[in-house]
This record gives C-alpha cells, sequence and structure tokens, in this order.
C-alpha cells in the first residue's frame, strides 16, 4: 500500500514538476543590462525573471563573446543597456520565440567568465559575465603614489581658564607652566615632516576634561599627551612622572562606553557600519574596543617609557617606571594617552625650574624627542614614517656604496650618516636605510 500510493504520487509530482518548469522557464525574460566598469574588471549583468540556461563561448577576429540563451522569452529585443566600458563596443541580441543569442562586441581578446546568480535583495536572478582587463589601456595614468599620513599628536595643556591646577609656593599656577610646554612641543612636532600637533586647548580657558579626549578623538589623534605639574602637601617631594591609564580604569572605561549605543559608531569608526545586526553589535563592540583597548594601553605603555628615559635626561625623576592610574584624561580606552607630570610645583627649587623657559624648552624637546623616536620605532602603518621606513635595501653582491647612493639617487655621506658606517665597505646580505 505504502509503496503503490508513494509511486502514483511521485508520477504525479514528477508531472507536475514537469509541467511547472516549462511554464517556468517560458517565462524567462531579460529585465534589464547593466555594465559596471573597474580598472581591472568589467562585470555585465543581465537580470532576469528566472535562473537563466545558458551556454557561451568566445570568438576571435573580432574578440566576440557570444552567450546563448534558451528557454527564454523576447527574441532580439534587448532592454537598453545601462553603463559602458572602454573592453565592450556594443551589445547585440538575435532570436525566437524561445531563445536568444547575445554576441558582445570586445574591443580586444579576454578571458570571460560567465556564471548565473541567484536572488539577493535588490536583485533577482541574474546572468553575470565578468571580462577581466589585465592589461588596462595605456592612457590610463599609472597609479598615483598614495599620500602617507601625517601622524597627530593631540596636545593637552593641563587646567586652564578657572582652574588654575595647582599652586606653587610663590603662587606660579600650574596651567601657566602647562601651556607653554604644550606650546614648544606643538611647534616642534610641525616642524617634523610626518608628524602633526593638535593643542586640545590653544590659550588660557577651561576644557572639562571628558571633551579633552572628545575633542583627541575628534582629531583621529594617534597619541594624546596631557601635560600637568605634580604637587604634594609638603614642599620635599620632587621630578616628573609619566602616568597611563589602569586596566581597570580601562575596562570600566569601556564598559560605560558600551552601555552608549549611539556612541558606538563614533568609536568604532567604520566598523560600525558594517555592524549591522543589533543582537551581535555589543559583541563585536566589545570585541573591536578590547583590540583598540590593549592596542592603545601597549602603545602608551612604549612612549611612557620612552619620554621618562628623555625626561631624565634633562630633570629629575620621581618615578622611573610608567605609572598607572585613572586620572583625569586618562579615561579614553580608544586612543594611547600619557599623562607627564613635569615635576613638583609644590617643591620650591623645582617650581622656579618649572618657571624657567630654558627649563620648559627642554622639557618641551625631551617630550618631542621621545616622540619622534616611538613613533620612528613603530610607525601606524599609513604614515610618512611607515613609507620611510620601509625605504631599506638588502645588499646583494657586487654592490658598493657609490653604486647604491647612484640608483637612489642619495649622496654617499647620507648612506653613510643614516647607517652610521664607519668605512665604505658593506657586505652582502646587510641591510641599509635609504634616506
Ligand atoms: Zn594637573
Amino acid at each position: 500500500m505504502k509503496t503503490n500510493s508513494y509511486n502514483t504520487l511521485h508520477g504525479l509530482l514528477l508531472l507536475l514538476l514537469a509541467l511547472f518548469s516549462v511554464a517556468g522557464v517560458a517565462a524567462n525574460q531579460v529585465q534589464g543590462v547593466r555594465i559596471w566598469p573597474s580598472p581591472d574588471n568589467t562585470r555585465v549583468v543581465f537580470d532576469l525573471s528566472a535562473a537563466p540556461d545558458h551556454k557561451y563561448f568566445t570568438l576571435d577576429k573580432p574578440d566576440r563573446l557570444v552567450i546563448d540563451l534558451s528557454n527564454i522569452k523576447g527574441g532580439s529585443n534587448l532592454p537598453s543597456v545601462s553603463g559602458e566600458s572602454p573592453l565592450i563596443k556594443a551589445i547585440r541580441s538575435s532570436g525566437d520565440a524561445n531563445s536568444m543569442r547575445i554576441v558582445l562586441d570586445l574591443a580586444k581578446s579576454t578571458k570571460a567568465n560567465v556564471f548565473a546568480l541567484s536572488p539577493t535583495p535588490p536583485y533577482g536572478h541574474r546572468l553575470v559575465v565578468d571580462l577581466p582587463d589585465d592589461q588596462p589601456a595605456q592612457n590610463v595614468p599609472p597609479p598615483a603614489i598614495r599620500a602617507a599620513r601625517d601622524i597627530v599628536i593631540a596636545i593637552d595643556a593641563g587646567h586652564g581658564g578657572e582652574d588654575p591646577g595647582s599652586i606653587g609656593p610663590s603662587g606660579f599656577y600650574e596651567k601657566n607652566i602647562t601651556l607653554p610646554i604644550a606650546r614648544q612641543l606643538a611647534q616642534l612636532i610641525d616642524r617634523q615632516p610626518g608628524m602633526k600637533s593638535m593643542m586640545v586647548r590653544t590659550n588660557d580657558y577651561y576644557i572639562h576634561v571628558n571633551r579633552r579626549t572628545e575633542i583627541a578623538r575628534g582629531q583621529q589623534a594617534d597619541l594624546l599627551v596631557s601635560i600637568h605639574a605634580d604637587a604634594f602637601t609638603t614642599p620635599q617631594p620632587r621630578g616628573a612622572s609619566v602616568w597611563v591609564l589602569s586596566l581597570r580604569r580601562a575596562t570600566t572605561e569601556v564598559g560605560r562606553m558600551l552601555e552608549q549605543t549611539e556612541r558606538h559608531s563614533e568609536l568604532l569608526g567604520g566598523v560600525a557600519e558594517i555592524i549591522k545586526d543589533s543582537a551581535n553589535e555589543r559583541y563585536l563592540a566589545q570585541t573591536v574596543l578590547d583590540l583598540s583597548m590593549n592596542h592603545s594601553m601597549v602603545t602608551a605603555y612604549q612612549v611612557a617609557g620612552e619620554v621618562l628615559q628623555e625626561l631624565g635626561k634633562v630633570a629629575h625623576l620621581h618615578k622611573k617606571e610608567p605609572q598607572a592610574a585613572s586620572l583625569g584624561v586618562l579615561k579614553a580606552p580608544d586612543i594611547p594617552s600619557i599623562l607627564v607630570e613635569v615635576g613638583f610645583i609644590s617643591n620650591p627649587q623645582e617650581e622656579r625650574q618649572l618657571r624657567s623657559a630654558a627649563h620648559q624648552t627642554k622639557l618641551a624637546q625631551s617630550l618631542f624627542s621621545a616622540l619622534k623616536r616611538h613613533f620612528e620605532k613603530s610607525p601606524p602603518a599609513d604614515s610618512l614614517f611607515a613609507q620611510q621606513r620601509s625605504r631599506e635595501h638588502r645588499v646583494s653582491a657586487g654592490e658598493s656604496l657609490s653604486l647604491l647612493a647612484q640608483r637612489y639617487n642619495v649622496s654617499i655621506d647620507e648612506l653613510r650618516n643614516l647607517n652610521q658606517l664607519t668605512t665604505d665597505s658593506i657586505r652582502v646580505g646587510q641591510t641599509l636605510r635609504i634616506p
């Protein structure tokens, strides 16, 4: 019983299916033709009302691509074509009630790839033709050398306006030490090709701590350097120190930022655009922020170490290692941030020193040297620093310093100095930096 009724039903289904498919395919029709040119490929899309039944072949002298569509209405009536490509001279069609031949007249031979695509909104069934263009026409300009970007350093002069910061024994304000050091640091940075400064505050006015990190974020700063002077209740403590965001505070901040869904796109940049699924958004935002937090904290810690090394040459150090804290401006888990206490304003000798223009200059110079060295070592991938760093040459047999100087159009002296060479002899396998 079971087998019998199955067979009957099966037969019926097959018959229905056959009828349906004949009716269905016969209803197929080319509804549109779109050409999408790109520098190395031209895509032609035929929009269809049903899945295509197609074959194709190419012909040369002249170059053509021929596509035969079966079970299709329309014959020679191809819809008007939108778009154009230098690779396609014309698209023609011919046929009868049940078939269509489409011929693409090509400007040159190309290895065509023809395939069907099933419906994906907003598109329905499609037949796609990819025509790779390996050798773009000669008149296409060569790819421009991509301009490498500047590394952006946000400089935050602590306090300002009605907030004087700490006040020294002689009555000098912290805000009046931080601003001139910040300004000199900005000048040094702006004189350095590949680096650019942005002052969080440019004069004597107050900005809330939260707003300071927002300003740095708005400028897509690679680093935020906040400049302060320390103070204590007794006059003895002295020396500079450098602070980075503590991990515990960073974790709390990440959590707080994730609560504010409307800030995700701001925090995640382009990544937020692809996180459309709101159920996954928080999870993905967490992951991305965690990654950027990791990067920020590692970077900040490295920079802090470099800064201490340089500061130690011009000032007494209060702490020789970077200190972790949740101080004011150190709250952006997504921007590497350091806070530099340039000395104790509560210490009478240091107050006098911090007020002196000569000492402020030394402090600014040491900060600059540290930042420059850090970004020379670890430049952001798209920066000018990274581009310059990549100019290296590995010496092959038979190469001499003068030959390389000639090849790279630099002087032998420049090569010698940059690579700290004491003689002109170079060895095979040696890596030389090219100015
Ligand atoms: Zn301060």
